[in-house]
């Protein structure tokens, strides 16, 4: 290889080393980051969820106080009509009647409630079971960037200094150029294969290709400006 080539080399290679040292701080913070949302979330479930149910608890307990008000109030007029004592037989007849129906329709409102205290109880414990895994995702996510946080700190400052001196070792010739493929966040060395870069498939002319091989001269692809590699 070119020792120019091998000075580009190893800026990328430094460079690929805080790259992946940055992008694993990234994604530990990332990872912290949406557990602490999704803890947030299953947290407001839950209460949601316990809302719910307090709720049909109340409706429930409003509409046994409805029936057995007017269970009562049946039982009351059926004993009037049952030992005459009623004022008015065809009122208390009606009433009676009256009565009969509220608590039929009561006792099945009854039914239903219970049938959704059931359900709400059943979502609760699923909205609590759910929040106590998002809150052992959020301390996983915590401890997970609490133990590689001080190492990833110090690989990364002894990266950053690797990288400060292969650039100082790199000929100022390449500087920009080097810089330039980096801004773009392109790759800085590309093999041929074929004849072609492997990252962006442009044709390289064979003179190049032979010059690199031969140590002769660096050259960059026309398509991408990654350097070429001498395969
Ligand atoms: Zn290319």
């Amino acid at each position: 290889m070119h020792p120019d080539l091998a000075a580009i080399s190893n800026v990328w290679q430094a460079d690929v080393r805080v790259d992946t040292l940055r992008a694993e701080h990234e994604h530990l913070v990332a990872t912290v980051t949406t557990a602490i949302q999704a803890h947030k979330d299953a947290v407001a479930a839950r209460d949601a969820a316990k809302i719910a149910l307090d709720t049909v608890r109340s409706s429930e307990r409003v509409n046994n106080r409805e029936l057995d008000s007017y269970a009562q109030k049946r039982d009351v007029t059926k004993r009037m009509l049952d030992d005459g004592s009623a004022p008015n037989y065809a009122i208390a007849e009606r009433q009676l009647a009256n009565c009969i129906a509220l608590v039929d329709e009561l006792e099945t409102k009854g039914l239903d409630l219970l049938d959704g205290i059931d359900k709400a109880t059943v979502a609760l414990a699923e909205a609590e079971k759910a929040r106590v895994g998002a809150e052992a995702d959020e301390r996983a996510a915590r401890q997970a960037l609490a133990a590689r946080d001080a190492p990833l700190r110090v690989e990364l400052t002894a990266a950053l200094q690797a990288r400060e001196r292969v650039w100082s070792e790199l000929p100022p010739l390449y500087h920009d150029s080097y810089s330039e493929l980096r801004r773009r966040k392109r790759v800085a060395l590309v093999n041929v294969d074929d004849g072609s870069c492997s990252a962006c498939h442009m044709r390289v002319a064979p003179q190049k290709l032979n010059e690199v091989l031969m140590k002769k001269a660096v050259h960059t692809c026309v398509g991408c400006g990654g350097y070429l590699l001498p395969g």
